[in-house]
């Protein structure tokens, strides 16, 4: 059996700017398992996107241990690390982050040529990317040119290109309207059941989290519950 695709275990984090002292996450323990898709919810302030930065690498833990994929985060050099996230991480944002002189597919294929890919194949992949969810024909569109939901997709397209084991979504449809929102749930869902990609999606919206397999709800820097969902019969027959 695989190992789990994220372990934390007894994670701390304190964020000490001098004045203040903030313990942002006090002993989180969490699986995720190969090919699930959980939902982080929780109150602003309760510690989501920092849990999310720490078990993604971008962020140091000061007690704990954080396991990828059997890898111990702790065991890595910064520039393994670096690397690590780089081959088999996606990120996707509440604000997209896209580079606003840049045109779509120009988006998608900058983790590639920044991990040094010929650009011929750098442009296929990404082309191919867009084509998964569905803006091949906005390919050359500057992000200014596209919705809210085409951004999105363009950043979840933009993470897809380096065929990551894990996708990290801190509120990815929270700049989103209802109906965008569900179609960007919707194409996670799927690149969840059609590629085995992993999820965990920091969400507000419980119309987010219900869609997924697990919903894990934070409080004060720690876990207090963890709710299972069943998979509506609809994917689950997709999934078959
Ligand atoms: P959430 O994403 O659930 O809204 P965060 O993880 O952003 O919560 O923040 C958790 C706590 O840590 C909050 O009290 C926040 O103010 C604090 N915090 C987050 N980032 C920093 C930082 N870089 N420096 C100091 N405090 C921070
Ligand atoms: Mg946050």
């Amino acid at each position: 059996m695989s190992p789990p695709i994220v372990e934390a275990r007894s994670i701390v984090k304190t964020y000490d700017t001098g004045a203040v002292r903030v313990e942002a996450l006090r002993g989180v323990e969490l699986t995720l398992e190969r090919g699930e898709m959980a939902a982080i919810m929780g109150p602003s302030g309760c510690g989501k996107t920092t849990l999310l930065n720490c078990l993604s690498g971008l962020d140091a833990v000061d007690e704990g241990e954080v396991v990828i994929d059997g890898t111990s985060l702790s065991e890595m050099s910064d520039r393994e690390r670096t690397d690590y996230r780089a081959r088999h991480m996606g990120f996707v944002f509440q604000f997209y982050n896209l580079m606003p002189v840049l045109s779509a597919v120009e988006n998608v294929e900058l983790p590639l040529l920044i991990a040094r890919e010929s650009a011929g194949a750098a442009r296929r992949r990404a082309l191919e990317a867009l084509d998964l969810v569905g803006l091949a024909d906005r390919a050359s569109h500057v992000p200014d040119e596209l919705s809210g939901g085409e951004r999105q997709r363009v950043t979840i397209a933009r993470s897809l290109v380096n065929d990551p084991a894990i996708v990290w979504a801190d509120e990815p449809t929270g700049d989103l309207d209802s109906e965008n929102a569900q179609d960007i749930v919707e194409l996670m869902r799927e690149l969840n059941l059609s590629r085995g990609l992993s999820f965990l999606i920091v969400t507000h919206d419980i119309a987010v989290g219900r869609q997924t397999d697990r919903i894990v709800r934070m409080l004060d820097g720690t876990v207090v519950e963890e709710q299972r969902l069943e998979v509506p019969h609809v994917l689950a027959s997709h999934a078959a």
